[in-house]
């Protein structure tokens, strides 16, 4: 069957069509960053997924192709860190050949691009998100739990464009942490051309330590950035697009704004996610899951697998975003290192 002429590609309960996946291809990280993994938490006797637990390369590539015969057209590499996946550059050949993919990029941390740069440029990778929070190597180190230098991410951002790879980078703002870095990471990604995302601080997972008042919203990061470079706003791209769009007055450079706690997107929301091991969430702060691996481990056909997604994204209801501030009691949700932003 024809990419994307199946029958029954599904639409969600509030009218959602499925047309991205992001794939978590590990749940380890070299970084220990306070609002994702906190070292209390996933200190050294934190136990992660072994080897034979995780998604095979022909297992990922075997899904992928199932959720792109449904209609995803994006895919999105993510973690933990997804450059710690020794066979990394296989996993963007094989899934960048499948039929169908329009687009793939990968979210890492910067801090072993500079050596993976040229090979995933040649396994076919176009695009690349990077996460750096702050320019100031106290801060950042703080931040990313393991005193990682900044030097090492900008080596890394410098290495992924000579290689000819588009480069995002995504920054969490977080107030009384990293609000003063603003303006000098604006500052320098735009000298380079690169398009910086600012992040709202989300509650994800159970150990980010949210707490809405160390949320700086969207709209005041534009008037800080307004008040220094002047901005213009930009229209999206596509439906569904995440970030909101401004440019840089009298040039090309532009800014993104993903304001998932002041601005829910949910109601475009079109992202399937799939955990290292093989879960299907169907939002990020999900709390239920289904665990695709042992349903393809029991030998089921593309087509059983095929209908159990079906199934599960026909009954999405999710939009956590629109309802975060009315909900009253705590509840566990999926981390966020387990299924990758
Ligand atoms: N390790 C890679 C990285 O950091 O880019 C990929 C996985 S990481 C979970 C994906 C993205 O989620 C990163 O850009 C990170 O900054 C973001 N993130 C993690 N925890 C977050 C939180 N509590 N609020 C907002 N963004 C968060
Ligand atoms: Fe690791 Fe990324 Fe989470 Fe930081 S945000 S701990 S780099 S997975
Ligand atoms: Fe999508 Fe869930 Fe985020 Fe809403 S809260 S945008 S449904 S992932």
């Amino acid at each position: 069957m024809e990419p994307r002429d199946y029958p029954t590609a599904p639409v969600d309960a509030l009218g959602r069509p499925l047309r991205d996946l992001r794939i978590s291809i590990t749940d380890r990280c070299n970084f220990r960053c306070r609002y994702c993994m906190p070292e209390e938490i996933f200190g050294a006797d934190f136990r992660f997924l072994s080897e034979e637990k995780l998604l095979s390369l022909p297992e990922l590539v075997r899904l992928t192709q199932i959720f792109v015969s449904l209609g995803v057209e994006k895919i999105r590499i993510t973690g933990g860190e997804p450059l710690l996946r020794k066979n990394i550059g296989d996993i963007i050949s094989r899934i960048r050949s499948i039929e169908g993919v329009k687009d793939i990029a990968v979210t890492t941390n910067g801090s072993l691009l500079k050596q993976k740069a040229q090979q995933l440029r040649e396994a076919g990778l176009e695009r690349i998100t990077v996460s750096l929070d702050s320019l100031n190597d106290e801060r950042f180190g703080r931040m990313n739990g393991r005193g990682f230098p900044v030097r090492t991410v900008l080596e890394g951002i410098d290495a992924a464009a000579s290689a000819g790879l588009s480069v995002k980078i995504n920054m969490v703002v977080q107030k009384g942490v990293n609000d003063q870095d603003i303006i000098p990471m604006a500052r320098y990604f735009r000298e380079r051309g690169h398009t910086l995302r600012f992040v709202e601080f989300m509650d994800v997972g159970n150990s980010s330590g949210w707490n809405l008042q160390q949320v700086v919203p969207s709209k005041r990061i534009i008037e800080i950035i307004h008040a220094d470079m002047p901005l213009e706003p930009v229209a999206p791209n596509y439906y569904g697009e995440v970030a909101t769009r401004y440019r840089y007055q009298g040039t090309h450079t532009e800014i993104g704004l993903i304001s998932s706690v002041t601005q829910a997107f949910c109601g475009s929301c079109t992202r399937a996610r799939l955990s290292a091991e093989g879960h299907l969430y169907t939002c990020l702060f999900a709390s239920d899951k289904t665990d695709l691996l042992s349903v393809m481990r029991a030998g089921a056909s593309d087509d059983e697998v095929r209908q159990r997604i079906v199934q599960v994204w026909s009954e999405r209801q999710d939009r956590y975003s629109e309802t975060r501030l009315a909900q009253t009691s705590p509840r566990r949700m999926v981390e966020m290192s387990h299924i990758g932003g």
